[in-house]
């Protein structure tokens, strides 16, 4: 039995997509991080790196969740198969996704 997949359009909350945008223009991505110093008072700590290539790569990785099943850009869409007890996750880009999913 072949259930349908439930798709969903992948989304990123406003500073994640700023930072995806930012790896894929090549550009250094501001990192604030939280410091707590003696006296208890937290200071914001910015940080500016330029992601070596591997490293803008895997962040990529990580925001997306993984790559297009078919051509393995960054996906767009996220498809979620219940096969039993498991989920089996795919993932399309939109050119992918309208290869396969609107040409029926
Ligand atoms: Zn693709």
């Amino acid at each position: 039995m072949n259930k349908k997949p439930v798709i969903k359009k992948i989304k990123f909350i406003k500073q994640e997509q700023e930072e995806i945008d930012l790896i894929n223009r090549g550009q250094v991505v501001p990192t604030v991080k939280t410091r707590i110093d003696k006296k208890g008072i937290k200071h914001d700590v910015i940080y500016r790196k330029h992601f070596a290539y591997g490293t803008a790569n895997k962040r990529l990785f990580e925001l997306f969740g993984g790559t297009c099943t078919v051509c393995k850009q960054w996906p767009d869409y996220k498809f979620t198969y219940d096969v039993g007890d498991a989920k089996r996750i795919e993932r399309y880009c939109q050119k992918c996704y309208d290869k396969r999913w609107k040409s029926r």
